[in-house]
């Protein structure tokens, strides 16, 4: 081996299969061309102003300057218990079923750490959030890809998971509402999933990201909702979304303590913490005034309307969708993924090609609203002068 030749769990990472478009961006870019970019998950609106206050103040006490508690500090705990119990109607001990994490993708890249032994199985939607197959690997496990299809609503088909791989798999990973698909699930499919994860004994782990991103009354479920979920389950949420932070690297896991446990087991020798004044911001965020939840969930409202109306128009495919800040869009007939990615960034409009998040995503493409309402009008025009 030289010296510099990475590690097998380096290797074995999967093709980054965004390298070509990215590529293709940067030279579009260098060419001069103004560019729109709906392509990525993160929002353009900035965090609501009591919550930087509250981070203000709390850089100026010298007690948030110290090494904060791994686990996360008691009163951001109980505020997370107490932001579950109003929202969700879900009890959790702050104790020993919360965990602060930097940010919920830290949380989930090392939860397979506590509980992957090499050769053992994860459960992974196909579309989806590249993270969980690679913290998987990294911890030396396989995956057994569940695919999501437009056929099964973008849910996992539990029949469909051959028994022996249901026996040997130790972690199911779920999504919703579901990035990239923007599809949602109801609470009978979560006791569908807690009734196999019993049977089979297998940890569920639900990321929760894009809860509170949701259109006219609907409002998603937590997978603690469901009946005896806290038996198998950890859920994963995040500031990012919700408060327009993700700058700010907080998140937090609730549920089973047993998983909460394993998770801080791996993360106290890893990390030391979030900084205090970051999750005294937290507090404020979700024990202060959600009227801006409220105002941010109206903003991507116009903008989902104005997208849908204008997709369809240029002759798209698309579901509404009733939650997350993405459309999951079909690609024309005779367009791979890719090719149509390309076709609309030489239009300067970049989207994300479905089969970057999975080859069941082959033959859509996912649209970020995390633009300005001008823009995306903007971005309507140049779609239809591609003339797809
Ligand atoms: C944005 C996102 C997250 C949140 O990541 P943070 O690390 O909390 O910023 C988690 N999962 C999915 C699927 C996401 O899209």
């Amino acid at each position: 081996m030289g010296i510099f030749d990475k590690a097998e769990r380096i290797r074995k990472l999967p093709p980054y299969l965004f390298k070509e478009i990215d590529k293709k961006k940067a030279e579009v870019k260098a060419s001069g061309i103004d560019i729109i970019d709906l392509g990525i998950g993160d929002p353009d609106l900035p965090t609501p102003p009591h919550i930087v206050e509250a981070m203000k103040r709390a850089v100026e006490d010298p007690s948030t300057h110290r090494y904060p508690a791994y686990d996360g500090m008691r009163e951001f705990k109980a505020a997370v218990a107490g932001w579950y119990k109003r929202r969700f109607g879900v009890d959790l001990n702050p104790d020993d079923e919360v965990i602060i994490l930097i940010g919920s993708k830290e949380g989930i890249a090392h939860f397979p750490l506590a509980f992957i032994n090499p050769g053992d199985v994860s459960l992974i939607p196909t579309p989806g959030y590249p993270v969980y197959h690679n913290a998987t690997l990294f911890a030396g496990g396989g995956a057994y890809f569940m695919p999501l299809l437009e056929s099964n609503h973008f849910v996992p088909d539990l029949d469909m998971i051959p028994a022996e791989v249901a026996k040997k798999a130790r972690i199911m990973f779920i999504n919703y509402p579901n990035n990239p698909t923007a599809a949602v699930a109801e609470l009978d499919y979560f006791e569908r999933v807690v009734a196999f994860a019993k049977e089979n004994d297998i940890l569920v782990c639900h990321d929760a990201a894009y809860t509170e991103i949701a259109y006219d009354s609907y409002r998603p479920h937590s997978f603690l909702e469901a009946r005896g979920a806290k038996d198998v389950a950890i859920e994963f949420h995040s500031l990012s979304k919700t408060y327009n932070m993700t700058g700010w690297r907080v998140g937090f896991a609730v549920g089973n303590k047993k998983a909460v446990e394993g998770l801080g087991a791996i993360k106290s020798n890893v990390d030391s913490g979030v900084f205090g004044a970051v999750q005294i911001a937290g507090i404020q965020a979700l024990s202060g005034d959600q009227s801006c939840v409220d105002e941010m969930r109206e903003i991507y409202t116009r903008r989902r309307d104005l997208m849908v109306g204008g997709l369809r128009a240029a002759g798209f495919e698309l579901e509404i969708p009733k939650a997350s800040f993405y459309l999951w869009v079909r690609a024309p007939e005779g367009y791979s993924s890719a090719q149509l990615a390309t076709r609309l960034l030489e239009k300067g409009v970049v989207v994300t090609p479905g089969n970057g998040f999975g080859e069941p995503g082959e033959g859509y493409f996912r649209i970020a609203l995390t633009q300005k309402r001008e823009r995306l009008e903007q971005a309507i025009g140049r779609i239809k002068a591609a003339g797809l």
